[in-house]
């Protein structure tokens, strides 16, 4: 089976345009992952289950038009397939390798779509004034652990906005997360996915006041010593 007869068995909805999106946006990764290494998911059908399917599952919780961040985007999941469904919403893609930030500009001019690519750290953007406050929505999928990724991401939304976590089984993280959830102001909730190759859950960090000024702490320590 294709790639793309794969990803239509999970999306039935998919329109023609969308299809081609997804076909081209795949035959890239391909090309440029032999020599830049951007994933070890490369089987038509894999790319279409824990790629592109697993990207959409955050879709029906942004509101139209939202201004999102997808933080250590790498080959710009989930931010490009959101993108390809939901074309309304402002995304920036942003991740600290440069490399990756080369094939996502190219990606999307090639698939015709619309979004910024900053090569930056989350720590710096989270500090500083164009970015910090700023976001309906931060994404993140296989970046961090649940506190690491809070303290990269909370100061990023605006308050009342909200950062989401794509996760496995996310209860032992989940009870690590108090006490970043209780220094960066923001309360927890989960959203089950239904994914035929595993359980998914969307973990859901509402954020209820303006982060701390001292956070996020300088590059590196949110993941050397997590809150
Ligand atoms: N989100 C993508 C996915 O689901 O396939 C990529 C996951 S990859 C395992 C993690 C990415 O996060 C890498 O591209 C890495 O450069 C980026 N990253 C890790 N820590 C980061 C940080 N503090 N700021 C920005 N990017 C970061």
């Amino acid at each position: 089976m294709t790639m793309i007869e794969h990803l239509r068995t999970l999306c039935p909805d998919l329109t023609s345009e969308q299809a081609e999106r997804f076909e081209a946006y795949y035959a890239l990764l391909i090309e440029w992952n032999r020599t830049r290494n951007l994933t070890a998911i490369t089987e038509p059908c894999d790319v279409a289950e824990k790629h592109f399917f697993d990207s959409l599952a955050a879709a029906p919780l942004l509101k139209s038009g939202a201004k999102c961040i997808d933080v250590g985007t790498g080959a710009g999941f989930p931010g490009i397939p959101l993108l390809i469904i939901r074309p309304d919403l402002q995304m920036t893609l942003l991740d600290a390798l440069n490399k990756r930030i080369e094939f996502l500009e190219f990606t999307l001019e090639r698939l015709g779509l619309a979004a910024a690519c900053v090569h930056m750290r989350a720590e710096d953007a989270g500090r500083s004034a164009r970015f910090r406050q700023t976001f309906d929505a931060a994404l993140t999928r296989a970046v961090a652990p649940l506190p690491v990724l809070l303290e990269l991401t909370v100061p990023l939304v605006r308050v009342g906005g909200q950062s989401i976590a794509y996760k496995g089984d996310a209860a032992a993280e989940i009870a690590d997360a108090e006490n970043a959830c209780r220094t960066l102001r923001c309360a927890l909730k989960t959203v089950p996915v239904e994914a035929a190759y595993g359980a998914r859950t969307l973990v859901v960090a509402t954020k209820q006041a303006e982060t701390p000024g001292k956070y996020p702490r300088k590059a590196g320590t949110p993941a050397k010593q997590p809150l």
